[in-house]
């Protein structure tokens, strides 16, 4: 029978890192009530790049990372499809990015954190336990019925400040995130932009919180 489990199953066959399930509430798709949270680890070789300054290409294998993601969705997309269900591949260019206020229509960090797979951090990148921020996004949307996962609505940040510490412009405010909050009460997200397109011109620069996450160290430094 194709459920849950066999879902994931796939998924992390085809290389997924984590996987978690939801319920979604999106009014332009009322009928796929479920979403499928899909988390990628980047390689250890891309946080060696961004510590080394080589953003160019850091943001290479980043993309790269993006399309396998994309590529892995459309493929679960069909499965689900022929298993009788219907679903919808959240892929980058379906989301549809707001460029200019940085916003999507669903946020992949609300799908795995509603999932049960982390948290946001101080930051605002969405953090886990096994590779802190280093790593990529995406979601399916479908009706086909899931097991959702306990919803993560509060950081487990705790103490630690490493990421704000590293910001260069001051971008991170000292409020650990929670569910209830707005991204612009944790990061002042002009600042950052602004620094980062003056910075590196073509806005694919700085992700010093990124790099210096503890978490992401820990995961660097092979310690998970
Ligand atoms: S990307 Fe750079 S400027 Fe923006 S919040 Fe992170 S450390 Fe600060
Ligand atoms: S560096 Fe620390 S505070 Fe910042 S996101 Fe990582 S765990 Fe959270």
């Amino acid at each position: 029978m194709f459920d849950g489990e066999v879902l994931k199953d796939y998924l992390i066959g085809e290389g997924i890192s984590k996987v978690g399930f939801t319920k979604v509430n999106l009014s332009e798709f009322p009928s796929l009530d479920y979403g499928v949270a899909l988390v990628l680890k980047l390689p250890r070789q891309a946080i060696q790049l961004l510590l080394d300054d080589e953003f160019k290409r850091y943001w290479k294998i980043f993309h790269n990372q993006i399309d396998i993601l994309t590529d892995i969705a459309l493929k679960a997309e069909s499965l689900i499809k022929d298993n009788g269900y219907d679903a919808f591949a959240l892929t980058m260019q379906r989301n549809e990015c707001d460029m200019e206020k940085l916003l999507s229509k669903l946020p992949y960090k609300t799908l795995a954190t509603t999932s049960g797979l982390g948290w946001v951090g101080r930051s605002a990148l969405f953090v886990c336990e096994e590779y802190g921020s280093a790593v990529a996004l995406s979601g399916i949307l479908t009706d086909m019925p899931l097991d959702v996962g306990q919803p993560i609505t509060d950081s487990y940040c705790d103490d630690c400040e490493e990421c704000q510490k590293a910001c260069p412009v001051d971008a991170i405010n000292p409020k650990k995130w929670n569910s209830r909050l707005n991204r612009s009460d944790i990061i002042d997200i002009e600042a950052c932009s602004e620094y980062v397109i003056d910075q590196f011109k073509s806005g694919l620069g700085c992700s010093k919180c990124l790099s210096n996450c503890r978490l992401t160290q820990e995961y660097f430094k092979n310690k998970r």
